[in-house]
């Protein structure tokens, strides 16, 4: 049997149950900003008459939020949360939507305000009569992200891998942009039909996407590269200007972050140094070796 396709998208509207494809509708958070996007994504897999539904990434901590995905579920078929990873607009409502429903809570491991029931590594399947979820381990956003993927319909969700419209941050320590890489690469050589993000509508075209994150990471770390170069030696505050002219300003102290990332994996490459690598305010500079391959 062929996957089920599907359907196409509504535009993010927050509050709203949206059915995206027979086993999977959406509730969108109100907790919008520059990281969130239009806010969190929270899915429900499961027909809506199944007597076992799964709830992916319950968002924060949002009363008004908890209580319409438990109302949509119904609470009485909620007998599994999942999460991607651990950060605070993805898990903290865990624990108020566990209050309620009484289900099973499964993530890689227990961080940040997460307590886990089960710690789910590669591979791990949620399985019952209607359909199948696999985690699948995606490390450099976070350590402890995964990515699952529902086999029925070939849709993954992406979590904060990649998301609809705003940028990915990649922050060390726990961040990690070779790791990063890595998990871009993984997915894209899935059989994905659809990426189903934590942030922003369905994406449709995941190869197209995923291929333009590795691309988008690649340039910006040439770029990195080309600034380090060209100054010699620098501090992180000073290479984002030169790096992020296609970002506004006021992005800058996000930016730094990603930057940082990219410095330590040019660092493992040999192309960059510094004596304080786990200190965003130290001085980097460039290495003989990435003078050689600018010249
Ligand atoms: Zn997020």
């Amino acid at each position: 049997m062929s996957p089920r396709r599907p359907t196409p998208d509504a535009a993010v509207v927050t509050g709203k149950v949206t059915q995206l494809s027979p086993l999977v509708r959406r509730i969108t958070c109100p907790n919008p900003s520059v990281f969130t996007g239009p806010g969190t994504n929270t899915y429900l897999i499961g027909g809506p008459a199944s007597s076992h539904v799964v709830v992916l990434d319950p968002g924060p901590d949002d009363a008004g939020h908890i209580k319409a995905v438990a109302k949509a579920g119904p609470a009485s078929a909620i007998k599994t949360i999942v999460v991607t990873h651990t950060h605070p607009d993805h898990a903290p409502g865990v624990a108020p939507l566990k209050d309620v429903t009484g289900a099973e809570v499964i993530g890689y491991d227990s961080r940040d305000a997460l307590t886990t029931d089960v710690d789910a590594r590669d591979g791990y399947v949620v399985e019952h009569g209607d359909f199948t979820l696999r985690a699948v381990h995606t490390p450099g956003h976070a350590s402890n992200h995964l990515c699952w993927f529902l086999e029925d319909e070939n849709l993954l969700f992406s979590g904060d891998h990649v998301m609809a419209g705003s940028t990915v941050v990649i922050s060390p320590p726990d961040g990690d942009m070779q790791r990063y890489l890595d998990s871009l690469e993984r997915v894209l050589a899935m059989n994905v039909a659809a990426i189903a993000p934590a942030h922003g509508p369905l994406l449709r075209n995941p190869d197209a996407v995923l291929s333009g994150y590795i691309a988008h990471r690649i340039e910006r770390e040439r770029l990195v590269a080309t600034a380090l170069h060209s100054r010699g030696t620098a501090v992180i505050k000073d290479l984002v200007t030169d790096v992020y002219t296609d970002v506004p300003e006021d992005r800058y102290p996000i930016a730094q972050f990603s930057l940082w990332a990219h410095l330590l994996k040019l660092r493992s490459d040999g192309l960059a140094k510094t004596r304080k690598p786990d200190d965003i305010t130290a001085t980097w500079s460039a290495t003989r070796q990435l003078r050689r391959r600018q010249k």
